[in-house]
């Protein structure tokens, strides 16, 4: 099993540095993480002997003047991660190195959103990705929306699945024969961004992800947020919305009910009398200038706006990442977006960074061996936190 030779807090600093930052000198990490150069070095002489960290080559064709003398970097081939995300009807997967590189994908259609046929279309993808890879899968992250209990790996509520209480993780691992750690799927996507993205350098972000629903996940004061009973930032369903709109959790008033993908294409789908328009559909009528589908936009624009407001107010990012299917259909309700983030946003909060990750359904996989590489990265191995229970 893969787990990196080192514990000690400072040992784990220095690793997590050179993974998120490197190449870097040892005084750049010595000047980062407060260590002296000599411990500094003392932290990397295990992880340069098993292999986990390597000495670059000096760049020559660099300016020479304060140049870092061979620069330590991630060995990224010393791991091999599968990265698993589930949806109602697909499921993706991406095999990647210990760099969140992708090295490979795969995607196959779920015979059914019951769980068994999801572990079946998990266990496929695992199998084609193994073919691609010579060495052998040190872990599998699997990235669910809903409640998930990543601790005891079970998911808890997952209403885009219809899922209740399902044992994922174990029911994945018994299949594989290899550790899986099971995460809420924007939380994954949060430990990507604090990893390798956006939020790499921020004390605090959130990452709000709009499409088939609203989510978020939050990383404060150097952790990224869990929440006491597994539920933190759900702010899709704050309700801010209108009263009598029902949203997919069965609840009224949610921002889901007015900002998610099926709430646009349920708007139009009205207004035009026409309930065989696809989201396709909308989106292309939105873009000609189709007056109900830019309606409908800017009615979600205004929504997790105020989401967003309610957001930073509560908890003060300084960075909130917006991510996930729908931005690509950003510009049709930014405007509105913005206009009720400025309109609500209290004092200094307003100065909260709005950046955009457009991304797919490869990086929520890929937000799902993040959450492996985590683990590998905070010196524990990958071991099923379900067996940890049992035993
Ligand atoms: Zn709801």
């Amino acid at each position: 099993m893969t787990s990196i030779p080192v514990s000690s807090p400072a040992s784990l600093a220095v690793f997590r540095r050179i993974l998120t930052h490197g190449p870097l000198g040892r005084v750049d990490i010595s000047r980062a993480t407060g260590l002296s150069q000599a411990a500094v070095t003392k932290a990397v002489t295990p992880l340069l002997s098993a292999g986990f960290v390597v000495e670059t080559d000096i760049d020559r064709a660099a300016p020479s003047i304060g140049r870092p003398v061979n620069p330590l970097a991630i060995a990224a081939h010393r791991a091999h991660i599968v990265g698993i995300k589930v949806t109602a009807d697909r499921t993706y997967g991406v095999l990647t190195d210990l760099g969140a590189n992708v090295l490979a994908r795969a995607e196959r259609a779920n015979a059914s959103p019951a769980v068994e046929d999801v572990v079946a279309a998990a266990v496929d993808i695992l199998s084609s990705l193994r073919t691609s890879s010579e060495a052998a899968i040190d872990g599998v992250g699997a990235a669910v929306s809903g409640d998930v209990d990543r601790t005891r790996g079970i998911v808890r509520d997952s209403p885009l699945l219809g899922w209740r209480d399902v044992p994922l993780a174990a029911q994945l691992e018994a299949e594989m024969g290899i550790p899986v750690i099971l995460e809420n799927d924007v939380r994954a996507l949060t430990v990507t961004q604090l990893f390798f993205g956006a939020g790499r350098d921020a004390d605090s972000f959130a990452v709000v992800t709009v499409g088939t629903g609203v989510g978020c996940g939050l990383y404060l004061n150097g952790k990224v947020v869990q929440g006491s009973h597994g539920v933190a930032g759900e702010i899709g369903h704050l309700p801010l919305g209108p009263a009598h709109a029902r949203c997919s959790c069965g609840r009224l008033g949610c921002v889901e009910a007015v900002a998610s993908t099926a709430a646009i294409v349920n708007s139009v789908r009205k207004d035009k009398k026409d309930p065989t328009l696809e989201a396709s559909d909308v989106f292309a009528l939105a873009h000609a200038g189709d007056a109900s589908a830019h309606k409908a936009f800017e009615r979600a624009g205004g929504m997790i706006g105020l989401a967003l407001a309610t957001l930073v107010n509560l908890v003060g990012p300084s960075t909130v990442i917006i991510a996930g299917e729908n931005v690509t259909e950003y510009e049709l309700y930014e405007k509105h977006l913005r206009a009720t983030f400025a309109e609500h946003a209290f004092g200094t909060a307003s100065e909260c960074e709005i950046v955009l990750r457009p991304h797919n359904f490869d990086d929520w996989a890929r937000g799902a061996a993040a959450c492996v590489i985590e683990t590998i990265a905070s010196g524990g191995s990958v071991t099923s936190p379900v067996k940890q229970h049992l035993n």
